[in-house]
């Protein structure tokens, strides 16, 4: 049960990341990050995926320097796992961290094509279609790994983003272990998964 959960989780994420750099949109909930734990074997995995609002204050394109900055603050916040989340019950290391924020900021050579690109777009769609891509929701996921010591006493796993993201009002938690699965609406007063 837990092993299909998990390979089905690894199997969607690159498709979920693909769909957010097309800028698809997605509904979703400013406030309402949703996360997702497994535990397999003695590796602990956690995916985030969050408003761009919720993390950024913003869903577009950063523009502003400012807006840039946010950005950088978010990278560094969201690479930072042991800030993130506080694990009880066994000694578990970030292994890996997988963050997808680049959409965020262009780079020089895509801002040129882009501009061309939009100023075309204006003269063949008019300008409402352009500002509605501007306005589109986009969202941002973190997917981490760590490497426990054991893989049956992990306890507790406490979530701290909202210190670092005071825009998120709920975390939407769901897990697998070997031990069981549950779910939980998480806030800043009740961060914690009781996983034992
Ligand atoms: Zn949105």
């Amino acid at each position: 049960m837990s092993k299909s959960f998990f390979l089905i989780w690894i199997c969607c994420f690159g498709f979920v990341t693909a769909d957010v750099i097309a800028g698809n949109q997605k509904s979703h909930v400013h406030g309402l990050v949703t996360l997702t734990l497994v535990l397999e074997k003695k590796t602990l995995a956690i995916k985030i995926e969050s408003p761009a609002e919720s993390l950024l204050g913003f869903e577009h394109k950063a523009r502003q320097s400012s807006e840039k900055q946010a950005v950088k603050r978010a990278e560094k916040l969201l690479n930072s796992p042991e800030l993130l989340f506080s694990i009880e019950g066994v000694n578990c290391k970030p292994k890996k961290s997988k963050v997808e924020l680049s959409h965020f900021i262009d780079s020089e050579v895509h801002h040129h094509h882009g501009a061309h690109h939009e100023i075309r777009e204006n003269h063949l769609k008019g300008h409402n279609e352009v500002s509605h891509s501007e306005i589109s929701h986009s969202e941002i996921s973190a997917s981490y790994f760590f490497n426990c010591d054991s893989e049956e006493n992990l306890e507790v796993v406490s979530v701290r983003l909202f210190k670092f993201f005071p825009r998120i009002e709920k975390v939407n938690a769901m897990w697998v272990t070997d031990l069981g699965q549950g779910a939980a609406l998480l806030s800043s007063r009740k961060n914690t998964i009781p996983l034992k």
